[in-house]
């Protein structure tokens, strides 16, 4: 793999041409053709476009230029944010073939920072799934061992970084897509407070629960990359119009007597028992570093699950109608004697993954006539009851600690039922329903068959606590270093 070293000392570093934005491409480009191929991590690369740019930032550099605080560092896109000039899959066969004509709000941000967008990363379809096995185009493999799933639905993202590829990606995450994944790879993930960072470009899943965020190796470079892409947006009114606020500022700052709930929800006897320990581990760690444990209780954990896939699902079905066989992607023509209910019944049926398929059924059973106030309406109620007891817990502490995830990786094919699929996500889907912000970040690691997985802490803070969320995880990892272990690239089974 190759070792970029932090974003602040990249983009210093070719902000100094010690050395240059087309270098550190290189050195991505290179690292994807020697290892990729084992991996799967990305759909495409755009090494041409990405080069232009490159040698763009680096010709303002040698003017003089302040390009920005991202200054040359290539970033990684998940594929279904969308990008001028290159395909923009979904992870579906229903958008094989399409490109936006223009760009997210996210990555105009990167641009503006400086940054070199340079690829698509797999996610699983139209990122429904918490293993990247639902890519129409094939599984992203984990780099800790490449017999397991990355965590999805931003699984190319997070294995993309987690493999050295780039020192940082985007991903979205609906109901944990940013944060499980980078459990499961061993790097931090930030899903962001509902509206503080732009949805505009984000190809939809469920609206009032997608954010977009970063992955990276470190608290304080996915920092860096979200203060580039967090603030208003004039294309997505559901942005919140505070400006950000500094994040990297007290980012070092000691945490001494923040208070840092731990749920007794969280430590459950269905959690592998390593990652029972590795909560216990951090308990201690924060109690090392000043801060106070407080018991407290989130007995509305158990209902996330059912809230998030009555919700999800509801949303989904109305969003992914547009894809119809005549506005976006692919359509099979009707045939001899058939009529266009029959070209929007192929082109959906052919277009469609099972698990895609699966969803619009459901979202489309819970809003009709008769079950709509059964089970949408319903789940809505319940949706405040959740938002009501965070805020009534963050009463009582700052942060919220506890696993991001109840099991390391499993191994890829091994999970058939979607119900066991759905529970990967018991801890992360109600940070979405209620629209508070959380982080992953390393934590510790468990031994599988030989095999060493990283597993994740999950810290939560209220909506637009971002600051003190990020400072919390900082000081953790300072005074743990889980990040630096990085896995072991097996040149044996690269793919060039
Ligand atoms: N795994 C969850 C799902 O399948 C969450 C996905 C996401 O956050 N995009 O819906």
């Amino acid at each position: 793999m190759s070792d970029h070293g932090t974003i602040a000392d990249l983009a210093a570093r070719i902000r100094t041409r010690e050395t240059t934005a087309v270098a550190a491409l290189e050195a991505c480009l290179d690292s994807i053709d020697r290892h990729d191929g084992a991996i799967a991590s990305f759909q495409c690369t755009s090494a041409d476009v990405a080069r232009a740019r490159a040698e763009a930032i680096d010709r303002r550099i040698d003017s003089g230029e302040d390009v920005g605080p991202l200054a040359g560092v290539p970033i990684a896109i998940k594929d279904n944010i969308v990008t001028r000039g290159e395909p923009t899959t979904c992870g579906s066969r229903i958008l094989e073939h399409f490109q936006s004509p223009y760009d997210a709000t996210v990555i105009q941000r990167l641009n503006d920072a400086g940054a070199v967008p340079f690829g698509k990363t797999r996610c699983d379809e139209f990122a429904m799934g918490s293993g990247t096995e639902y890519c129409a185009f094939g599984p992203v493999h984990n780099p800790w061992d490449t017999s397991r799933v990355p965590g999805g639905s931003s699984g190319g993202s997070a294995a993309a970084v987690a493999a050295g590829f780039c020192p940082a990606a985007l991903g979205s995450d609906t109901g944990g897509s940013i944060r499980q994944p980078a459990s499961l790879c061993g790097v931090v993930g930030i899903k962001p407070t509902y509206g503080r960072v732009s949805r505009y470009g984000l190809v939809s899943f469920g609206p009032s629960l997608d954010q977009i965020g970063p992955f990276a190796r470190t608290v304080e470079d996915a920092t860096l990359v979200l203060q580039a892409i967090a603030g208003e947006d004039v294309h997505d009114s559901t942005t919140i119009d505070t400006p950000a606020e500094d994040y990297l500022k007290d980012l070092h700052v000691p945490i001494e007597g923040l208070r840092i709930g731990l749920p007794r929800e969280y430590i459950d006897t269905g959690n592998d028992d390593a990652v029972n320990d590795m909560v216990n581990a951090a308990v201690e760690t924060y109690r090392g570093l000043g801060a106070e444990i407080v018991d407290v209780q989130l007995p509305l954990t158990d209902v996330g699950i059912a809230t998030y896939y009555v919700i999800g699902p509801a949303e989904a079905s109305s969003n992914l109608a547009r894809f119809d066989g005549i506005r976006y992607g692919r359509r099979v023509p009707p045939g001899p004697g058939e009529e266009l209910f029959d070209l929007y019944a192929k082109s959906r049926g052919e277009g469609f993954g099972p698990e895609v398929r699966r969803r619009i059924m459901l979202g489309t059973y819970v809003l009709s006539a008769g079950y709509y106030d059964a089970y949408y309406k319903r789940a809505l109620q319940v949706r405040r009851l959740i938002r009501q007891e965070f805020e009534n817990v963050f009463q009582q502490c700052d942060v919220l600690l506890g696993p991001t995830t109840p099991a390391p990786a499993f191994p890829i094919g091994s999970i058939s039922d979607p119900l066991t699929m759905y529970l990967c996500d018991r801890y992360t889907v109600n940070a979405n329903i209620a629209g508070i912000c959380g982080i992953s970040l390393p934590a510790g690691f468990a031994d599988a068959n030989g095999c060493t997985l990283p597993l994740g802490l999950q810290l939560q803070a209220p909506a637009l606590g971002e600051g003190t969320l990020l400072r919390a995880a900082r000081m953790f990892e300072a005074a743990t270093n889980h990040h630096a272990r990085t896995p072991e690239l097996d040149p044996a089974a690269t793919g060039s």
